[in-house]
């Protein structure tokens, strides 16, 4: 598969765009391993990575988003040249939205674990799904919230869809924000939806946040299978 491009989206988050194979399907919420191939340099982790496809199905290109920390693997992905070929694996994984369009959706991201949500959210609009959904977002700031403005802007275009962005750090940040504070907890929830044990829920991210987010959910009366994760391993 080859890179057609890279841009900055958020402070330390880069997207990467890459040229689709032809015949590739996937299911928006699903992940796929990327490999290096002949790396100037690599590292113990080796030359794979997995990543949730941020891209939506119906989008022309296949858009991975990640977190660019100090490795190997990090540092040669961001030197690469357009028309560079990459391995795809994929693409895995059971972070679809279910189907019984008649419970609503509620994505907890925290994070880059937004790659899987914005898919589904994107997909979600173009085909006008019938869901409702609800996404709660968690970052330290707005700075570093990747797809943040498209996101918020997603509501005006599904009425079904809504945003709850919450910041855990604004003392550091040097932006405006009107949303919610803190991390995601069950007041938060409460807070914007009506009954709690509605929905089906799904979250990723790192695996700390994922864990509480479990331990919050089932705190509330959540039923297991209604409680779908990603644990981003790695971070
Ligand atoms: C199903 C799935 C989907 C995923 N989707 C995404 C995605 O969409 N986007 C994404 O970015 N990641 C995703 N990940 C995580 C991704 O696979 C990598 O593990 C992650 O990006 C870390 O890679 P790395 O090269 O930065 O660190 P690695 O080289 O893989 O390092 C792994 C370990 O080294 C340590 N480490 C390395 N650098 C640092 C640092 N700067 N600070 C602190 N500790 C460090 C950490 O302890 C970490 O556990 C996903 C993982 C899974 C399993």
């Amino acid at each position: 598969m080859k890179l057609q491009g890279s841009r900055e989206i958020a402070e330390g988050t880069m997207a990467f765009y890459f040229e689709k194979p032809k015949g590739f399907s996937f299911e928006p919420g699903q992940f796929s391993t990327l490999t290096l191939l002949h790396p100037p340099q690599t590292d113990v982790e080796g030359d794979s990575r997995t990543f949730s496809i941020a891209s939506a199905p119906h989008e022309p290109d296949l858009m991975f988003a990640t977190r660019m920390r100090d490795t190997s693997f990090k540092r040669v992905l961001k030197s690469l040249a357009a028309g560079t070929e990459v391995d795809l694996d994929g693409p895995y994984g059971h972070l679809t939205l279910h189907k019984d369009a008649a419970r609503p959706a509620v994505f907890l991201a925290g994070g880059i674990g937004i790659t899987p949500f914005r898919s589904i959210i994107t997909d979600a609009a173009r085909r006008a799904l019938p869901h409702h959904m609800i996404l709660f977002y968690s970052n330290r700031r707005p700075e570093d919230a990747a797809f943040l403005d498209e996101l918020v802007a997603g509501e005006k275009i599904n009425p079904r869809y809504k945003f709850v962005g919450t910041m855990a750090e604004m003392e550091k940040s040097r932006q405006p924000w009107n949303g919610e504070r803190g991390f995601i907890s069950r007041e938060m929830l409460a807070r914007h939806i009506e009954n709690l044990a509605a929905p089906v829920y799904y979250t990723a991210g790192p695996p700390a946040m994922v864990a509480a987010m479990e331990k919050m959910l089932r705190a509330a009366g959540v039923a297991g299978d209604d409680i779908r994760m990603e644990r981003f391993s790695g971070y």
